[in-house]
C-alpha cells in the first residue's frame, strides 16, 4: 500500500452508513475518542470526526493487520503499463509491481490523468469550504439552509461547531448564525461533480472520489470511497486466484460505481433545482 500519508485535520461527518461500514472493517477505530468530535447518539444522525485523526488511525490498524504501508511523497506515482494492461506503479526509481492496482488517490486521479480515462463532468466549478465555530446560539440541532447562490450546513459537536459551505462564486463571505463564529483555518477547494465511465480496467479498480465525485451535501463521499474500496478489494483477492474472471468483475464494478454515482446525484440535483441553485455546465 503506497501513500503520501497526508489529510487534513478538518471536520466530515461520517454517515450512519459509513459508520456501519467502518464497524465491520476496522471496530478499534470506531472505539478510539480522540477520533470522534462527538459521543455516538441515535437521535443525531452521523458522528463528527477529524479527518486526519481518522485516516491515522485507518494506518495504524492497516499496518496492525499485516499490510505494508509505505510513505512515497517525493515523486508523482505512475502506473506501469504493459500491453494495455496496469501492471504496477513507479514513484521516481522506484518500481513496485502488481497483479492489480487500486487506485484511491482522491480528486487527484491519478489513473484518471494517466491513462486518460474517460469521465463525464456533470457540474461547473463549486466552492467548497469548511472547518469550526465557536460562540452560542438558540440553534441546537443541526442548520441546514440551500438558496440560489450555494448552501451552509453547521452542526455543534460537543466542544464546538463544525461547518461546511458550498458557493458557487469563489471567497464569499461566510455568515454562520447569529452568535456563532469562525475559528481557525479554513479548508477550501474547488471541485465539479463528475465520474469516471469505466471505473475498473485490465490490472486496475478506481475508489472513492478518484472514481465519482459530488459534493459533501450528499453525506455520502466517505461511504462511497469506504465501500468501494471494500469492493475493489474483494473483487482483485477473487481475480488474483481466478485470472480468466477480471473482465466480469472489471464490468461488474465500474457499472456499481456508476449506479451508486447517478442514483445520489439525481436525489442531490433535485434539491439543487429546487432551491434555484444552479451549477450545471453552461
Ligand atoms: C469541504 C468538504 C467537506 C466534506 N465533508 C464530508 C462529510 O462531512 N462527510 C463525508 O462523508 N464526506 C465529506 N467530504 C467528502 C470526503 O472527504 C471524500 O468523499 C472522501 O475523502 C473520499 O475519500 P478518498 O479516499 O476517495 O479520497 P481522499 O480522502 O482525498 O484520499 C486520497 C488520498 O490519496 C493521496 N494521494 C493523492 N495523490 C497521490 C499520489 N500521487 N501519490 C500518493 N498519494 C496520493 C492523498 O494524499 C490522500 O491521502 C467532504 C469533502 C470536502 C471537499
Amino acid at each position: 500500500m503506497l501513500g503520501r500519508g497526508l489529510s487534513h485535520a478538518a471536520p466530515e461527518c461520517v454517515s450512519n452508513n459509513a459508520l456501519k461500514l467502518l464497524g465491520l472493517l476496522a471496530p478499534a477505530v470506531i472505539a478510539q475518542p480522540e477520533v470522534w468530535l462527538d459521543v455516538d447518539s441515535e437521535s443525531i444522525p452521523g458522528r463528527a470526526v477529524v479527518r486526519n485523526r481518522l485516516d491515522d488511525r485507518l494506518r495504524v490498524d492497516v499496518s496492525a493487520a499485516g499490510v505494508a504501508y509505505a510513505h512515497k511523497c517525493l515523486y508523482p506515482l505512475l502506473p506501469r503499463i504493459e500491453s494495455g494492461h496496469v501492471v504496477g506503479v513507479t514513484c521516481g526509481s522506484d518500481e513496485c509491481r502488481a497483479s492489480i492496482v487500486i487506485d484511491a488517490t482522491g480528486i487527484a486521479g491519478c489513473l484518471r490523468r494517466a491513462l486518460s480515462l474517460d469521465e463525464t463532468v456533470d457540474s461547473s466549478p463549486i466552492w467548497l469550504r469548511r472547518g469550526f465555530a465557536s460562540g452560542c446560539s438558540s440553534q441546537s440541532d443541526t442548520y441546514w439552509q440551500i438558496a440560489r447562490g450555494g448552501w451552509l450546513w453547521l452542526r455543534p459537536t460537543s466542544a464546538q461547531y463544525m461547518w461546511t459551505s458550498l458557493s458557487v462564486q469563489r471567497n464569499t463571505h461566510i455568515g454562520l448564525r447569529s452568535g456563532i463564529f469562525v475559528i481557525g483555518t479554513v479548508w477550501q477547494q474547488c471541485r465539479r461533480w463528475r465520474h469516471l465511465h469505466q471505473a475498473a480496467g485490465p490490472g486496475y479498480f478506481v475508489c472513492g472520489d478518484a472514481a465519482g465525485y459530488l459534493d459533501p451535501a450528499s453525506g455520502d463521499g466517505l461511504r462511497f470511497a469506504i465501500e468501494s474500496g471494500i469492493r475493489a478489494g474483494t473483487l482483485a483477492a477473487e481475480v488474483s486466484k481466478h485470472p480468466g474472471r477480471s473482465s466480469i468483475a472489471a464490468a461488474l464494478y465500474s457499472d456499481w460505481a456508476l449506479q451508486d454515482y447517478l442514483a445520489t446525484k439525481e436525489v442531490l440535483q433535485r434539491v439543487y433545482i429546487d432551491a434555484h441553485l444552479d451549477i450545471w455546465r453552461s
